[in-house]
């Protein structure tokens, strides 16, 4: 049986109280399942809250939405890898399709940000992922193998084997357009094969999650493709009953 992940990305969305009381309903409901890891992408506003909530359960994780590169210093809005690791995230979600599209967040500095999570002792989860102009033209497996390679530019290749990939065409992020269990299948094969090229063998087993419009009603379809290793979910994963449905597929 594979071991599956499950994180939830909050965008911006969940103030603290509401975070907590979402926590406070999953956590009451959802036991221990041996198979797979739940995490929790919360606004940084509302980390305390997550992780005040899942303190004693290894299953359930935190972490942090994006970071700067850097330490500490002049950065106003910014936060670095040590703060989201010193408030209790032990993740962080680098290369979303928002950050690289919204925010203008280049292939260089994807890399920078996993140098500094991996620093920090956070665990990267990098994001990759096609347009439709670059699907439509044939290009998906080309752009997120250098999506892929670029954020791990100048990392040694034992430490592949640590990180997560979470694969989310960006046509399908927010869109209600999933990508067939084919297209998934053949994205995550593709970036399974790059990551051994990269890591060696050992990295072959980085979990690739699936990401784009997942909700409770195509979640099985997804997770019954062979390299699909769980789930990257936003707008499904802010209502506390459908992400336990999520969880519990
Ligand atoms: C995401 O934000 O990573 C995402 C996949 O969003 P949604 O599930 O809403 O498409």
């Amino acid at each position: 049986m594979k071991s599956l992940v499950f994180a939830a990305n909050w965008k911006m969305n969940q103030a603290p109280a509401d975070a907590a009381l979402f926590m406070r309903t999953f956590v009451g409901q959802y036991a221990r399942q041996t198979d797979r890891r739940v995490l929790f992408f919360p606004p940084a506003l509302s980390l305390h809250s997550v992780v005040e909530a899942i303190h004693d359960r290894a299953d359930l994780q935190a972490g942090v939405q994006n970071i700067h590169w850097e330490d500490s210093g002049a950065f106003t809005g910014e936060i670095s890898a040590g703060l989201a690791r010193g408030a209790g995230a032990r993740f962080v979600l680098i290369g979303h399709s928002e950050r690289r599209h919204l925010f203008g967040e280049t292939e260089a500095d994807t890399a920078k940000k996993v140098a500094a999570a991996l620093k920090a002792g956070l665990t990267p989860v990098i994001c990759v992922g096609e347009t439709l102009p670059e699907r439509e033209a044939g290009e998906t497996l080309r752009v997120i193998r250098r999506q892929l390679r670029a954020a791990l530019e100048g990392q040694e290749a034992g430490v592949v084997a640590g990180v997560l990939i979470a694969y989310e065409p960006v046509w399908a992020i927010g869109t209600g357009r999933t990508a067939t269990p084919q297209d998934a299948a053949e994205a995550h094969a593709a970036l399974k094969t790059e990551l051994r090229a990269l890591g060696g063998e050992r990295s072959g087993a980085v979990p690739v999650l699936y990401g784009g419009s997942v909700n409770r009603a195509n979640v099985a379809g997804l997770l019954a493709v062979e390299d699909v290793d769980g789930v990257l979910v936003g707008g499904a994963s802010l209502d506390a009953e459908q992400w336990l449905a999520i969880v519990r597929s």
